[in-house]
């Protein structure tokens, strides 16, 4: 069996504890185990990541830009092989697990490029004599705690951008998909990073994921609000740097007007597809009154269809979920939906397939309020429920009365309201006619509210966390 071990220094070292990588396919396959640093261990991998820090950011642009190239290169030569593991140890299915890896590629070959594009300014002073120079520095260490929902893609766009502007990393991936992560270090590590300067350490958020915050400069996370503002305030005790990525409660606004068709399966896959465990996934559908019955009808008889079953099997369209506790909290949101008085048009039921896994099917609820637990709080599952608006107005403010802001959509043909949508929604992502999730990876992400704190992640806009501006007088 597989060992998943902590990369520390540049050595492979075994933790102190194991932890079995169980596929929620198939939980009587036991995919490897991980073996989980202590506190010191992560200490250690602190002090290794500082002590290789300043060859590394004070390195050549193109020592970096080639590592990074060639990791792309790999992932993308194993995209099929990393893809199958990956939707081993989570359960999205092949095509969404290939597609993952194929994106964790092209973020690493857009960031061996920024590497190269990194600017200054030359300014002239207000003062005789003297020039303005502003340039950016690393920002030293960065912490980099992720969840289990894209297990490949969100580690690429947190370390590839650290390590192209010049930082060292401890990486601290999610305790339910460590074999993904592992892949991971272990391609960083043949492409020729140099030791101490990416360091992976597994375990549990409590003991290594505390550890990480009290020795790094920087801390990036991604994961739920709880984790979230546990972070951000440890991190703002210590006034290091912090970006955090959180929950989603997402909106599609359906109106009379919309394309039906689009608006069916927008709303099928932005809520169901990959189990809905997406942070953009659209858990409450906002539909106005005109179009309300025929959506729910076409919604419910779709979802009838949808194909679930072992992440690896030819045909699945949906997976299970990711882990017997996920599953627990899916069964609880369904149970408080109805006893709130939500009518369950489609209810989600345990299934049974040929291997013991995690299945179950969609909920669809209807006649809900936005004031009810289920349209407040994220559910992270298979569920979704509707909510009936009077007019594109009312729908507007039920879809940003919300503690979140991460994606929002709309569904319509008119250009006056997709227009005034775009402007007003309280979101970082707003969509039109498409799915609330799904997004390219050369751009901008990141939400608004309760959904995210600190700067945007991806694309041209990663620089401003990994970087710090330095102002430089000089007297010539
Ligand atoms: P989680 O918050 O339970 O865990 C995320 C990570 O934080 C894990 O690595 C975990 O071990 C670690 N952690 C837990 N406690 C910690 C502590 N006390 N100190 C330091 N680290 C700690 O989230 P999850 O269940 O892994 O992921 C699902 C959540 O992630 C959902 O809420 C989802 O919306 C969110 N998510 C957000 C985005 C986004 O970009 N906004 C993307 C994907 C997932």
């Amino acid at each position: 069996m597989t060992e998943y071990k902590n990369l520390i220094g540049g050595e492979w070292v075994a933790g102190t504890s194991s932890v079995d990588n169980i596929n929620p396919s198939d939980t009587g396959d036991i995919i490897g185990r991980a073996t989980h640093a202590s506190a010191q261990q992560v200490a250690d991998a602190v002090s290794a990541a500082r002590q290789a820090l300043p060859k590394w950011s004070t390195g050549t642009a193109q020592l970096r830009s080639d590592i990074l190239s060639t990791v792309a290169n790999e992932l993308l030569a194993r995209k099929e092989e990393l893809g199958e593991l990956l939707a081993r140890e989570e359960g999205k299915t092949r095509a969404e697990a290939i597609g993952e890896v194929g994106r964790a590629a092209n973020i690493f070959r857009f960031f061996a490029s920024e590497v190269l594009r990194m600017r200054g300014e030359k300014l002239a002073s207000v003062r005789p004599g003297i020039d303005v120079e502003i340039t950016r520095d690393p920002v030293g260490v960065i912490g980099v705690i992720t969840p289990w929902n894209f297990p490949i893609a969100i580690p690429a766009w947190k370390i590839a951008p650290a390590l192209a502007f010049g930082n060292a990393v401890v990486f601290k991936p999610s305790e339910l998909t460590p074999g993904t992560a592992w892949a991971l270090a272990d391609i960083l590590h043949r492409a020729g990073v140099p030791a101490g300067v990416f360091n992976l350490v597994h375990g549990a958020g409590a003991v290594v994921g505390d550890a990480i915050l009290s020795g790094v400069d920087a801390i990036t996370f991604t994961g739920s609000v709880k984790t979230g503002r546990h972070i951000v305030q440890r991190a703002n005790e210590r006034m290091i740097r912090v970006q955090a990525e959180m929950g989603g409660k997402n909106p599609l606004i359906v109106l009379d007007d919309a394309d039906f068709d689009i608006a069916v399966n927008c709303a099928v896959d932005g809520s169901f597809f990959q189990t809905g465990q997406r942070c953009t996934a659209s858990s409450r559908l906002i539909v106005t009154e005109g179009i309300h019955d025929r959506f729910v009808a076409a919604v419910a008889e779709r979802l009838g269809k949808i194909v679930i079953d072992h992440a690896l099997k030819a045909g699945t369209q949906v997976g299970p979920v990711v882990d017997q506790r996920q599953l627990d909290q899916d069964l609880r949101y369904i149970d408080i939906g109805i006893s709130e008085g939500a009518r369950a048009v489609v209810k989600g039921e345990l299934l049974r397939r040929d291997t013991p896994g995690h299945y179950l099917s969609p909920t669809l609820f209807t006649d809900t309020s936005n004031q009810m637990r289920i349209n407040r709080e994220e559910v992270f599952g298979p569920v979704a429920a509707v909510i009936r608006a009077k007019n594109y107005e009312e729908a507007l403010s039920i879809a940003n009365d919300t503690p979140f802001g991460l994606s929002a959509g709309i569904c319509t043909t008119s250009q006056k309201h997709a227009r005034h949508f775009q402007a007003n929604a309280e979101a970082g992502l707003t969509m039109l006619n498409l799915a609330t999730a799904g997004l390219d990876y050369h751009v901008p992400f990141g939400g608004r509210k309760g959904s995210s704190y600190g700067p945007r992640e991806q694309g041209t806009y990663a620089i401003e966390f990994y970087t710090i501006v330095k102002t430089s007088y000089l007297s010539v």
